[in-house]
């Protein structure tokens, strides 16, 4: 369980960039948040595995205060939520494979760093994830030889090796084409049914994210300007999270 209690985040040079944001995401919730650009979406998720501190407030994550943690203890429980990216984040220049066992280096000793070596396990692990995106087949392919919506289903690999409980996704469709939009987007579905991952996603395609969330939160301007079910969401509710009509997006 997620819970935000009063939390702000002032950035270096006195920005407010979240603005007393109280939540409870339940374990196994598929969130969607959206909102303008700049509204605060991004701070907001990158909050939760604290590649941004909040500056007020509580922010309790599975029974653990995140701004308490540190060294080790930050270091675990990273390791329990996955991160997925617009730009993917992959090495392009060495194998999808490789990318996806990169989630082990902390696990390696010394020589084993050095030399690149992973265990049988360890390679195992990485393969059975890219066939889990069905993806094995590129698994010795260089990454920069991939299409946008193959790297995609990399970082998702490279993410559920880590076996996560939690996966946070900042845009990871912004940069694919609609086919590729959808089939990742099935991929965080099917993590999210099967594997009981709660998955809060970052999205700016209004349509999608009524489509494939048990739940919406829309930000504006810092604050959580909506929080309901995907069927609360009218054309009343999208002028006020956008402050306009957003163009292109329809709302039945
Ligand atoms: P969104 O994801 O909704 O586009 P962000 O969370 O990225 O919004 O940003 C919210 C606001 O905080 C923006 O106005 C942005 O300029 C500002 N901001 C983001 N990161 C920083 C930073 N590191 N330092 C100062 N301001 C930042």
């Amino acid at each position: 369980m997620i819970e935000f209690k009063n939390v702000s985040k002032t950035y270096e040079g006195g920005f407010l960039a979240l603005k007393d944001i109280n939540l409870t995401i339940p374990d196994g919730e598929f969130v969607s948040i959206i909102g303008s650009s700049g509204a605060g979406k991004s701070t907001l998720i990158r909050t939760i595995n604290k590649m941004h501190d909040i500056s007020s407030g509580e922010l309790i994550v599975n029974g653990k205060d995140v701004s308490k943690l540190k060294g080790e203890e930050l270091r675990n429980y990273r390791r329990t939520i996955g991160m997925v990216f617009q730009g993917f984040n992959l090495v392009e220049r060495t194998t999808a494979q490789k990318n996806v066992l990169s989630t082990f280096v902390p696990d390696l000793n010394f020589f084993q760093k050095l030399f690149g070596i992973y265990t049988k396990d360890m390679k195992r692990k990485s393969l059975e994830a890219l066939d889990s995106v069905d993806i094995l087949d590129k698994a010795y392919s260089r990454t920069d030889a991939l299409s946008g919506g193959q790297k995609q289903r990399v970082a998702l690999a490279r993410t559920i090796v880590q076996n996560p409980k939690i996966i946070l996704a900042d845009e990871p469709i912004a940069s694919l084409d609609p086919v590729s939009s959808r089939q990742v987007m099935n991929y965080f579905k099917k993590l999210n049914r099967e594997a009981g991952i709660t998955v809060i996603v970052n999205i700016h395609d209004v349509e999608t994210a009524l489509e494939y969330s048990d739940r919406i939160l829309g930000i504006k301007k810092g604050e959580l300007a909506f929080d309901g079910k995907p069927s609360e969401v009218n054309v009343d509710v999208i002028r006020n999270i956008y402050g306009q009509d957003p163009k292109n997006i329809v709302v039945e």
